[in-house]
């Protein structure tokens, strides 16, 4: 007996569900990439990589023309591509619109900056062994990759965001520049983590007055650019010697005569002789964001989740003061509150010449701090941590 028309409808949307709970499972585009080989003829999957190809260059408001000459998918296809994408059930907008953030994989930033992204309110599934996190309550997607990588996906536009050291970032805008790129990323925000410095190292004998010292030597290091730029600073002519990784055994091992490496303590430079003899540069981890144009929509989330992150990064060192504080001592009272702007003055129940002083201070209140307070005539002191601040 032939179905009758819902229960067909029905079949057909289980028989749906079960193809797209199994397309939910896969776990990285290699799987895809295989299951969608099994499943689909060529021609199918082509067509299904043209339709979505030509998302892109629609969002990019790309003529019809353009996007045909660079695809080569038909106008007709683009067209229907085009009327999907604004009226349609928001299935192609959905992956479209959600924002990649590039953070390390494994190393001394990740778990600093997915601490950050999940003080931002954002909850993963954390997987460190993938590729990529999904957000579970915001459409965003953590990229887990090499440090290294991270500035050129965010400026090749792979990614919309990066968390990454300054060093990287530094390196990899003279290596574009040497190649007569542009980076295409901006630097937004430091984040106070990841601190180290770009140091020059030489074995501890040597004999070091200054860049002179470097005349003629050979330097081993993994930043190439920044060494080879602070050496033109200088007008010194030197010779660098990469080294991808255990830059400090370069001098044992006769390759180089100083290193310049990242150090933080120190500790691994002494553990090989070696002594830090000038600083080129300071760094920390720093957010950046691709310099393409993200679209309305997704520019809107970018600019939701900066700005939380601003909330979160002033609010680490923010502090609620609360403090009863004699009329008359009130101008003297608001200058000594560290890093705030115009505190709330209240009326006490039952005096007039006292009043209660509630301000956000964004620096850290020292006891010094609270001591003044009180010998200026403040009383009943209370200081409590922020835990969120939307400016
Ligand atoms: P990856 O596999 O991602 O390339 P990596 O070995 O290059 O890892 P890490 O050693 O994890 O990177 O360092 C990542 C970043 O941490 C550095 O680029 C730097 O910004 C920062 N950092 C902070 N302190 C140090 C330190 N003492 N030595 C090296 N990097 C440091
Ligand atoms: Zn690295």
């Amino acid at each position: 007996m032939k179905p009758n028309r819902n229960e067909s409808a029905r079949q057909q949307h289980d028989a749906e569900d079960a193809l797209f709970e199994a397309v939910i499972s896969l776990r990285n585009s290699d799987e895809c990439r295989n299951f969608f080989k099994d499943l689909c003829t060529p021609a199918e999957l082509q067509a299904l990589v043209d339709r979505w190809q030509v998302v892109e260059y629609l969002e990019q408001d790309l003529p019809y023309r353009k996007i045909h000459d660079l695809t080569g998918v038909s106008v007709t296809t683009i067209g229907r591509v085009a009327r999907f994408l604004s009226d349609g059930f928001g299935g192609y907008r959905t992956p479209e619109q959600r924002i990649k953030i590039a953070v390390q994989k494994t190393g001394r930033l990740t778990e600093h900056s997915i601490d950050l992204l999940e003080r931002c309110g954002l909850k993963i599934t954390k997987s460190k062994d993938q590729l990529i996190c999904y957000g579970e309550n915001m459409p965003i997607d953590l990229l887990l990759v090499r440090d290294d990588d991270i500035p050129g996906l965010v400026s090749e536009d792979v990614c919309d965001l990066g968390i990454v050291g300054l060093n990287i970032v530094e390196e990899k805008r003279l290596k574009l520049e040497s190649e007569g790129r542009e980076g295409l990323f901006k630097q937004i925000y430091e984040l106070d983590f990841g601190h180290c410095r770009l140091a020059l190292a030489a074995p501890d004998a040597t004999d070091y007055t200054g860049p002179k010292s470097l005349e003629n030597k050979r330097i081993a290091t993994s930043y190439v650019g920044l060494v080879r730029k602070y050496l033109k600073n200088n007008g010194i002519n030197a010779e660098t010697v990469y080294f991808s990784g255990a830059v400090e055994i370069a001098p044992k091992l006769g390759r180089a005569d100083y290193i310049c490496d990242l150090v933080s303590t120190g500790s691994t430079l002494k553990a090989n002789g070696l002594t830090e003899v000038d600083v080129l540069m300071d760094s920390e981890a720093v957010v950046i964001q691709t310099l393409a144009p993200l679209g309305e929509e997704k520019q809107a989330l970018v600019d939701k989740i900066l700005q939380r992150l601003d909330g979160v990064l002033q609010v680490r060192e923010s502090k609620y003061i609360m403090l009863h504080a004699p009329r008359a001592a009130l101008a003297e009272i608001r200058d000594l509150l560290p890093g705030s702007e115009a505190p709330t003055v209240l009326p006490l129940d039952g005096t007039d010449d006292k009043v209660a002083v509630h301000a956000v201070c964004r620096e850290n209140v020292f006891w010094e701090t609270l001591e003044n307070l009180k010998a200026a005539g403040a009383s009943s002191l209370l200081v409590l941590p922020v835990e969120k601040m939307l400016a």
